[in-house]
């Protein structure tokens, strides 16, 4: 029997010196060789392991088989008929934890790279197949049927993708002036290109999704009158866009943003191409971004890259407890954004023009566990000192706007603010309404929002079909 190559092949990734000053993505992807020779280490196990781990069910033996027979339509058309949003998983789903975690060959050494090998077929159809959006599979009969698509970040997508698979007549309600929910105002260039993220959003138009932007539900119609205007059911997929923050003195001065509006402006108001496109920022040469998430290391990462001279990451736990992808830590520390670990604002200072200049912080040391299973960080007594800051980025977390909440009758929300839903189908307490991704489970990841859109989309389809 041939000998098991254990070493996964390395995907190129741009110079941390360079990439530090640019937009430009960071992750290089395989080239068909790397791809061939990383497809070539998967065992093709009978007991489909990694299967087991994807939230959305891809075959992800059968298309990395593909890769290896070299038929790289058959790979699309595999990958693509479980997964709408290939180029987008591939890039920042957090594999290691997923279909990566569950690899049979992780438990001898390096797990297949499935995420690379994703999003390399993915890359594949964009670079080889320019009308692959225009060409969709052969559409099913019309059911007759009317879905209403809250929200156009990856849940909503997904749902959508899946109903007009089945034959439903979708309509995707999106509040912004673009689709993608997060991938498009959130996850930074560097790391997600927009490009990629129309390419799929257009994959799922093409399938028979109609779109409608800048349709805030809630306001323009509420969610009681989609359905009295023929709706047959509604899937709600707003995600979790209300920033939360510290409540500590000095917040509120000029210069300290929550990573919400700091990364809206600069990802999807483009204001990293001021004056070129007539969105300001901050530019600030000392920024302190407090948090330990992937959303705190993206506002690091493009502060670094706005021109900051020193950017630094306030986390009040240790570097074990980093809620980030560890991909994402080490490009942050390899870009040489400073960590600050074990450590907590106390306050913010101002000048008497009330721009921030200082974070004063207190040290911290880690106690018994809290609910979440992590130890609980405790402030050191007398330990207070000051960052000097010139602009400060609150990334602590989000929750729900309660703006679909607030307008609708009947719907049961947590104390939260995230709507309760089945954990299996993602249906709600109210007739006709099925929710899923962020809104359901509060910030969580870009599959595990897919995985809700999925499972809901199969209930809706169950239920239209009486
Ligand atoms: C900066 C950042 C980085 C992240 N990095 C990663 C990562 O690397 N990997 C990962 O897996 N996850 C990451 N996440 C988390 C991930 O992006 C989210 O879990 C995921 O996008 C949730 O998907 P969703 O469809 O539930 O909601 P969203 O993506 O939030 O989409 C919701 C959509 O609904 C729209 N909407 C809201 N209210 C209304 C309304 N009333 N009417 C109409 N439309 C409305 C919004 O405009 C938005 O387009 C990151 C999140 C952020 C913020
Ligand atoms: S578990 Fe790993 S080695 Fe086995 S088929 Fe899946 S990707 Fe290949």
């Amino acid at each position: 029997m041939a000998k098991l190559n254990l070493n996964r092949v390395e995907m190129p990734r741009q110079d941390p010196r360079k990439r530090g000053k640019n937009f430009n993505e960071v992750a290089l992807g395989y080239s068909p060789e790397q791809a061939q020779e990383e497809a070539g280490r998967c065992i093709q196990c009978k007991k489909r392991n990694c299967v087991a781990g994807c939230p959305v069910e891809v075959d992800i033996p059968d298309f990395i088989q593909a890769i290896r027979d070299g038929d790289m339509p058959e790979a699309v058309r595999i990958l693509k008929s479980k997964n709408a949003l290939p180029g987008i998983c591939g890039r920042v789903c957090p594999q290691e934890s997923q279909c990566e975690e569950t690899c049979t060959l992780a438990k001898k050494e390096a797990p297949i790279a499935i995420g690379r090998l994703e999003r390399f077929v993915a890359d594949w159809e964009r670079g080889n197949v320019p009308q692959a959006a225009s060409s969709p599979p052969a559409r099913p009969r019309p059911s007759g049927k009317k879905v209403a698509v809250v929200g156009s970040g990856p849940a909503g997508l997904t749902a959508a993708a899946d109903l007009a698979r089945l034959g439903h007549g979708v309509t995707i309600f999106e509040a912004l002036h673009v689709a993608g929910g997060v991938l498009m105002y959130g996850i930074p260039e560097f790391r997600l290109p927009k490009e990629i993220v129309q390419a799929e959003v257009e994959f799922v138009a093409s399938l028979g999704a109609r779109i409608e932007l800048d349709s805030v539900v809630g306001k323009l119609a509420t969610l009681d009158e989609i359905l009295a205007n023929g709706y047959d059911a509604v899937f709600l997929g707003t995600g979790a866009g209300l920033p939360m923050f510290l409540n500590i003195n000095g917040e509120n001065l000029n210069g300290i943003y929550s990573a919400n509006e700091f990364l809206t402006r600069v990802n999807l108001m483009k204001a990293y191409k001021f004056p070129e496109y007539d969105t300001p920022v901050k530019v600030g040469k000392k920024v302190a971004v407090v948090g330990g998430g992937n959303v705190a290391m993206d506002s690091a990462r493009c502060a670094l890259r706005l021109g900051a001279d020193d950017v630094y990451i306030i986390y009040r736990r240790s570097e074990v407890e980093l809620p980030a992808r560890r991909e994402e830590v080490e490009n942050a520390q390899e870009e040489g954004i400073q960590f600050k670990l074990l450590t907590n604002p106390k306050q913010f200072l101002g000048n008497e023009q009330n721009w921030v200049v200082g974070a004063e912080c207190y040290e911290m040391e880690l106690g018994e566990p809290d609910d979440s299973g992590r130890r609980r960080p405790v402030v050191k007594k007398g330990s207070e000192f000051v960052i000097d800051v010139d602009e400060v980025i609150v990334a602590l977390g989000t929750r729900p706007n309660p703006l679909i909440a607030s307008t609708t009758v009947g719907l049961e929300t947590t104390k939260y603010g995230t709507v309760v839903a089945d954990e299996e189908t993602g249906k709600t307490v109210k007739d006709k309404v099925w929710a899923g991704g962020d809104i359901v489970t509060g910030s969580t990841t870009v599959i595990s929002a897919m995985g809700a859109g999925k499972r809901a989309a199969a209930s809706i389809d169950e239920y239209l079909r009486g």
